[in-house]
């Protein structure tokens, strides 16, 4: 099976931890993210433009938590599982990813763009059902979007290319 990511929008369950450390200075204040991670992610938020763009959309949200954590319960054929939950107004997201992943980036982009559809309002259950909408139903009340996809390449392509040119002037 193609490796895949699983994204939940739960309306109804009502999680969201914040007794994680904050990233570095740079990174929002709102995305906690384990130690393990924080260069990783610095290192990706200096390199992308589209990820800085990312970030900055979710720290501009007050209303928006953000956690991200290894589970090694993530079953190796899924790339991440994001279950994103809205409650009185706040969106609170938890990330879990396989411990030893080789992509992060991309990883961490998508659902990142996942979370930004949820700040935006976007009701996938409806759009899922409308035919080029760029949301699918993947299985029942999980759901994927060619923008989250798009937006995930997109920011390990800019990685990729600062990677190649740091290497070309070295
Ligand atoms: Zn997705």
């Amino acid at each position: 099976m193609r490796n895949s990511y699983w994204f939940a929008f739960l309306g109804f369950i009502v999680t969201c931890a914040d007794a994680f450390t904050s990233a570095g200075a740079l990174l929002p204040q709102n995305i906690d993210l384990p130690h393990e991670l924080v260069a990783a992610v610095s290192r990706m938020y200096d390199a992308s433009p589209s990820f800085r763009a990312q970030c900055g959309r979710i720290a501009g949200a007050s209303n928006a938590h953000v956690r991200v954590r290894f589970d090694i319960g993530v079953r190796p054929s899924c790339r991440a599982i994001t279950e994103i939950t809205r409650r009185r107004g706040s969106v609170c997201a938890d990330i879990r990813i396989p411990p030893g992943s080789a992509s992060y980036a991309e990883i961490l982009s998508h659902e990142f763009e996942h979370i930004i559809e949820q700040l935006e309002g976007l009701d996938l259950r409806t759009l899922s059902k409308v035919r080029n909408s760029g949301v699918h139903e993947v299985q029942r009340e999980l759901y994927e979007t060619d923008r989250a996809q798009r937006a995930g390449r997109l920011v390990a392509e800019e990685l990729r290319l600062t990677r190649s040119s740091q290497r070309s002037t070295d």
